[in-house]
């Protein structure tokens, strides 16, 4: 098997022309590596993949457009802001929603879709609050094989009836190669749960997607292992990766995990990618989720996804952390007034989700654009 080699980095001058970005393009190709192309809002920055050894500079240094050729000294590359000095926005076609700009991104729902009915309800309840994006797991990966494993497709055709029904963008978990192509059909961001942060072969089929990935970190990923996880996804071509702190595994016992805060400041001193947090597993219980949500707002996540429930105790996974739907609007209108502090916004509430719903969004691939 190939072993990937020295990072290289090729940065564009700032008014080089589209022409000369592809010839580097296609002179990288010519030489048997993968180019990936990142314009950003100053300069173009081509990041090498595939190479075995250290590539000679000397290769590019003369091309037209070319200011330097430089050695990244991180294992990743694409994911760095060596490769993209500002942050990564991912905005969804013909909606208002992003992540990574100036919104907190509001990503609610129940823990697992349960039945029409259940899911219809949370999300009305969640879209009038302001929540843009509706999470719910149709596959469920569970400790126990004797637990609610989740209903599949059938599941991921309720989610597609509450994108219409709603205007809400679906997230949710695909858990091996099969269920990722069924949750690319069907949602607008495939989920990538904690314990498959290092599911190597399922991160490369996600890079094929078209569709944003939801990263979550895994339960004792370093900062390293958890950014090399995106980088899985992105060599693959698909730079659309939203990372999710979710608690990690310590000593401590008054909570399902440690919710580690300070993992998001590290982060965007060292990636262009948005960060959001999850304080309904990185607490995993009710009376700590609002206040570990304003302590993530005020961090500066740039989202946060969050259980509710409309039944939480007959819930058939994680009712214990799920919110009750006044609980949630409650959290909204909290986070709405800590955003300002740092001048950033969270979505009103909507008198009536059901006028904004977007036969506009797509169903199908494509749906994102990073900016
Ligand atoms: C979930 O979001 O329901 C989930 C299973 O999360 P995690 O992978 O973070 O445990
Ligand atoms: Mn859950």
């Amino acid at each position: 098997m190939r072993q990937q080699g020295v990072p290289m980095l090729i940065v564009m001058k700032a008014h080089a022309t589209e022409e000369q970005v592809r010839s580097v393009c296609q002179k990288i190709e010519s030489l048997g590596f993968r180019a990936h192309s990142i314009p950003g809002t100053q300069r173009t920055a081509i990041g090498i993949t595939g190479n075995e050894t250290e590539l000679d500079p000397g290769t590019f240094d003369e091309m037209l457009g070319v200011q330097e050729v430089i050695r990244v000294s991180k294992p990743y590359k694409l994911v760095s802001r060596d490769v993209k000095e500002e942050d990564t926005v991912i905005r969804f076609r013909e909606t208002d929603a992003s992540f990574g700009g100036e919104e907190v991104a509001i990503i609610a729902g129940p823990c697992a879709i349960e039945s029409r009915e259940q899911a219809l309800t949370t999300a009305g309840h969640v879209a009038r609050a302001g929540a843009k994006f509706f999470r719910g797991g149709a596959y469920k990966p569970r400790t126990s094989p004797y637990s609610f494993q989740g209903l599949a497709e059938d599941g991921l055709k309720i989610l597609a009836e509450v994108r219409d029904r709603f205007g809400l963008l679906i997230v949710t978990e695909a858990i091996d190669n099969e269920s990722l192509g069924l949750v690319e059909k069907y949602a607008d961001v495939i989920q990538i749960g904690a314990r498959n942060m290092q599911n190597f072969s399922l991160l490369k089929r996600a890079g094929k997607a078209r569709k944003p990935v939801l990263l979550k970190r895994g339960m004792s990923a370093t900062v390293e292992e958890f950014l090399m996880a995106a980088e899985y996804i992105m060599s693959e071509g698909n730079y659309n990766v939203i990372l999710c702190e979710r608690g990690v595994r310590t000593f401590a016992d008054h909570t399902r995990n440690t919710l580690d805060l300070s993992v998001v400041p590290a982060v965007q001193r060292l990636s262009h990618l948005p960060i959001i947090v999850d304080p309904s597993h990185g607490t995993g219980k009710r009376n700590k989720v609002t206040p570990l949500s304003r302590a993530a707002v005020a961090v500066g996540a740039d989202g946060l996804i969050i259980e509710v429930h409309p039944d939480p105790d007959r819930a058939l996974s994680d009712g214990k952390q799920s919110l009750f739907p006044e609980q949630f609007e409650a959290l909204m209108a909290e986070v709405r007034e800590i955003a300002k502090v740092l001048k950033r916004t969270v979505a009103d509430p909507v008198a009536n989700p059901g006028a904004r719903r977007p036969s506009t969004v797509p169903a199908t691939a494509g749906s994102a654009a990073v900016r």
